[in-house]
């Protein structure tokens, strides 16, 4: 839960996720719907889905015990070296050294090189490491130096003041610790995208995305991204007879939501809509939900706000049938 997210934001995530999957046999015999619903609004949902398949895989083959092996760690969902060395050190005191976001910063600081933090440069890394790495206290040493980086080593305005080892440090010797890492410049792109709310018998219709992908999985309102030129009514109708092939009218505006992704912000445009012609539906994919049954189904962030909106409003698709 913590690759990519901050721990204030995990916390009460963290908290329902134990409650809802104790331990491995919960989790592995959860079924991924569940498992994505109680991640929904974390992102990143392939971690989620890798959690759910290391989970089975862990109950099938190793009777629910994590394989204190860095090889069979490794070749579970979701174990990459990072992760493997962080479960190997810290849960059972192996003398593998951990390499993230924070500790690779303390590092390029402690040795003042100036590139920026990839991690395809992590060999360097280990190879540095290897001067002063304790094999005997790999736990204390890897959880210090992450705690280092993320609370005192910071990417912008570093606490040098309070650091263990500023008179160790390359950076600040040379006044640099601002500077080393360069910062990254993130450009969140802009989307426009509408989405289709169509109403039977007191039910709605969503859609599931693949199971690959941007928010694999989860499922929302038929629709999609606007593109340039196109009016938001136009987007709609080409959306939807691509998705469907069907023909859409009597639409009416219902909301807009924003919603900012760590590397999107998507504005969310949402019509009451209905069929001129017969939709392609597919039971696989497509489900017609009643508004209770909605809160059941793991939606992205900006879906999950326009599912809010259809509960708060009695009919919103009305004359539109
Ligand atoms: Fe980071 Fe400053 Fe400590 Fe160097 S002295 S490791 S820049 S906090």
């Amino acid at each position: 839960m913590l690759q990519q997210t901050q721990v204030q934001a995990v916390l009460p995530y963290y908290q329902k996720w134990m409650k809802l999957f104790p331990n491995v046999q919960t989790l592995a015999s959860a079924p991924l719907q569940k498992v994505l619903k109680s991640w929904q609004g974390l992102g990143y949902y392939r971690r989620a889905q890798n959690l759910w398949q290391a989970a089975r895989l862990l109950v099938e083959k190793y009777g629910g015990q994590l394989p204190a092996n860095y090889d069979e760690l490794r070749r579970l969902p979701g174990f990459g070296p990072y992760t493997t060395a962080a479960v190997l050190s810290l849960a059972y005191g192996q003398p593998y050294p951990v390499i993230e976001a924070n500790v690779r910063r303390v590092l390029m600081r402690l040795a003042g090189w100036k590139t920026r933090a990839f991690s395809s440069s992590d060999r360097k890394w280990l190879a540095l490491l290897e001067f002063f790495f304790p094999t005997r206290k790999a736990k204390e040493f890897n959880q210090a130096m992450m705690e280092l980086g993320g609370l005192v080593c910071k990417p912008r305005h570093p606490r040098c003041h309070l650091c263990p080892i500023q008179r160790f440090c390359a950076a600040f010797a040379r006044g640099e610790q601002e500077t080393i890492p360069p910062l990254k410049t993130l450009r969140s792109e802009k989307i426009q995208a509408v989405v289709a709310i169509f109403r039977k018998n007191g039910k709605y219709l969503i859609q599931k995305r693949p199971e690959r992908g941007l928010f694999g999985g989860l499922w929302e309102f038929p629709g999609g991204k606007r593109k340039t030129g196109e009016t938001l009514e136009e987007a709609l109708q080409r959306e939807i007879k691509e998705e469907l092939g069907a023909e859409i009218e009597a639409m009416r505006f219902l909301l807009s939501v924003d919603h900012a992704y760590t590397r999107f912000h998507v504005k969310l445009h949402a019509f009451a809509c209905r069929f001129r012609s017969r939709p392609h539906l597919d039971n696989q994919r497509h489900r017609w939900v009643s508004l209770s049954s909605l809160r059941k189904y793991p939606f992205p962030s900006g879906s999950a706000k326009v599912v809010e909106y259809l509960k708060n409003h009695s009919d919103p698709t009305r004359n539109c049938r």
